[in-house]
């Protein structure tokens, strides 16, 4: 008879009262009980795949064992019920002596490393850290000769890098902004965390310059905030090239002795730490390019499109970071990267956190040009100025750019009266959508066509005559241009918050959508609730017949019905 009665459990319960029981005699009485008792499906079933469990698992006896029979997978699964180090050591013997085969070998040894690690472990101690081809020997890992997994062990950070971008020579302003909102995470840093250890540093901005020239500004970003500025400079860098910017960023990067880095590295005076703890690049096309490469090849994270950021302390209870279930952990000193979601009505708060075996840093974010403050110059500042050594591999520059054009300069949507603007809710008709904008800013005096982010990036095939209307210099918002006219016309707009701080200033604005519910609605003055193409055109014709005006309808009136 079994010493465990399942009939005093309910299906809940039942779980929880067998989970210990490993012994298949008594799993068996147990389910003869059930059986002759209430007999309920979920609880039969429940125990018989106990049963089944640990029926394998004798199945698998070790002592049965004979690794030359077995493919690697085999045994990799078979050793998972093996926790006899002794065993284990003999299969070792076995395979040497025999098949001699590296992955069997290296299998058994990880076991054995595993098993003598875990006997070691108190009970609720952090787990033995596997590999997935430890976890999944039976599944064919392309992973298992991944060679760029490159974290460091125990290493040293320090400081919050900002890549400070140059176009055509230029330093542009999110370089600047960026800079300003590093001097203030990190005087904020080291109030908080160094401010009471007084033989600590003070961690430091670190401005990072590349490209022909670059050094010109190194000045002006110790001005806005960098404590150092790092330079690399060669007359083949006129322009960003993907390659050699990612192979110098990561070689300034990785200090003296950095395992993966150049073996003749030299000491730096201005470093004495691994890797950067924190970096920050602008989200432009070539910042959003660099920095995932970097932060690849760093073996780290990246938020990227963020327009927030913090730094703070925060407790996590998800395992994978903890190491342990039901645990919480706090972490020091997180940098908090905020980014917009969901076509921007939700924010998304992204940690780059280590995991108990792993290793990532530095915590990266590139960040969407606007969202800081351009810092005002303080040319009393000083900082150090620091050349970076290292020879280009002419390997890294076989992109040449034998030619190129300026694109002439984008329309300034800033100064008209009024302002047309379609979004995706031109999608059944993408060309008639644009035509009816163009008719209907064509009717007032003094208005043009803007489009939203959705027609940009969206894949319309227009008609050759209208393109001009759907480009990225016509788009309105956070990444494209601020308007505040008079009059404001967003047809078949959501009103994502990008968009929004894009034209929200305008005097009076008109939303037409089919959706009664868009979010635009609420900051609208009026609001139409029907098709963009039935109502454009009837619009167009009160204009053209002077029943609607703009100057009207800011004032609170429209000329007419
Ligand atoms: C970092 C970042 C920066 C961004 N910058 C900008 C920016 O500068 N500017 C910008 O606009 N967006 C920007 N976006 C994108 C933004 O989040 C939204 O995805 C975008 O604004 C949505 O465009 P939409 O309103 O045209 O499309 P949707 O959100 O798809 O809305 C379409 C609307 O049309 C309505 N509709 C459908 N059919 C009809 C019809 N026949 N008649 C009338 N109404 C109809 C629907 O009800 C809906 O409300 C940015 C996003 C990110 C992440």
């Amino acid at each position: 008879m079994a010493k465990l009665d399942p009939g005093e459990y309910d299906i809940q319960e039942l779980g929880p009262a067998i989970k210990d029981v490993e012994d298949v005699v008594e799993l068996k009485a147990i389910l003869d009980a059930e059986r002759e008792g209430q007999n309920r499906p979920a609880a039969v079933a429940l125990i018989e795949s106990r049963v089944e469990k640990y029926e394998e698992d004798e199945e698998a006896d070790a002592d049965d064992l004979d690794l030359a029979e077995m493919s690697a997978a085999d045994v990799g699964n078979a050793l998972q019920n093996v926790d006899d180090v002794e065993v284990l050591e003999r299969l070792l013997e076995e395979e040497e002596g025999g098949e001699d085969r590296d992955s069997v070998k290296r299998l058994v040894q990880r076991r054995i490393d595993s098993v003598a690690g875990s006997e070691e472990d108190e009970e609720g101690e952090e787990a033995v850290a596997r590999t997935p081809e430890e976890k999944h020997p039976d599944l064919d890992h392309p992973t298992a000769d991944k060679k760029h997994v490159r974290a460091l062990e125990g290493g040293v950070y320090r400081d919050m890098w900002v890549y400070c971008e140059t176009q055509a020579g230029e330093l542009i302003d999110v370089s600047r902004e960026m800079l300003g909102k590093a001097r203030e995470l990190m005087d904020d840093y080291n109030e908080t965390y160094l401010a009471d250890e007084s033989d600590a540093e003070d961690e430091r901005v670190v401005a990072v310059l590349i490209g022909d020239g670059a050094s010109e500004h190194a000045e002006e970003c110790v001005a806005l905030g960098a404590d150092v500025v790092v330079h690399y400079e060669d007359e083949r860098l006129t322009r960003f090239q993907h390659k050699p910017y990612a192979e110098i960023f990561c070689d300034m990067a990785r200090g003296a002795g950095h395992p993966h880095g150049r073996e003749d590295r030299p000491e730096e005076e201005w470093r004495d730490y691994d890797e950067p703890r924190y970096v920050l690049f602008p989200a432009t096309n070539n910042g959003r390019d660099l920095s995932a490469q970097v932060q690849a090849e760093l073996d780290s994270g990246l938020a990227s499109d963020c327009s927030g950021l913090y730094i703070e302390n925060t407790v996590i209870s998800n395992p994978v970071k903890t190491g342990v279930a039901g645990e919480k952990k706090e972490f020091e000193a997180v940098l908090h990267m905020k980014r917009p979601d969901f076509s921007g009505f939700e924010y998304s708060t992204i940690l780059c956190l280590d995991n108990p075996n792993r290793e990532f840093h530095p915590q990266g974010a590139s960040v969407i040009p606007g969202s800081f403050e351009v810092p005002e110059p303080d040319p009393e500042r000083e900082g150090v100025i620091v050349a970076h050594d290292l020879s280009l591999d002419e390997g890294w520059l076989r992109v040449q750019v034998t030619d190129h054009d300026r694109l002439e300069e984008g329309i300034d949507l800033s100064g008209y009266e009024v302002i047309v603007a379609v979004g995706r809710g031109i999608g059944d008709d993408p060309t008639r959508g644009i035509e009816l904008a163009v008719d209907l800013a064509d009717a007032f005096e003094d208005a043009e066509v803007g489009v939203s982010r959705g027609i940009v990036t969206g894949s319309y095939d227009f008609d050759g005559h209208v393109e001009q209307y759907t480009r990225e210099e016509r788009q309105i918002g956070e990444t494209g241009q601020v308007v505040a006219p008079k009059l404001y016309v967003a047809a078949g707009i959501s009103g994502a918050v990008q968009h929004k701080v894009g034209m929200d200033e305008s005097e009076t604005i008109l939303a037409i959508n089919t959706d009664p519910n868009a979010r635009i609605r609420e900051f609208s003055d009026y609001f139409i609730e029907g098709d963009l193409f039935e109502v454009l055109p009837r619009l167009t014709r009160a204009v053209e017949t002077g029943e609607l005006d703009a100057a009207a309808v800011a004032d609170g009136g429209g000329g007419g019905d």
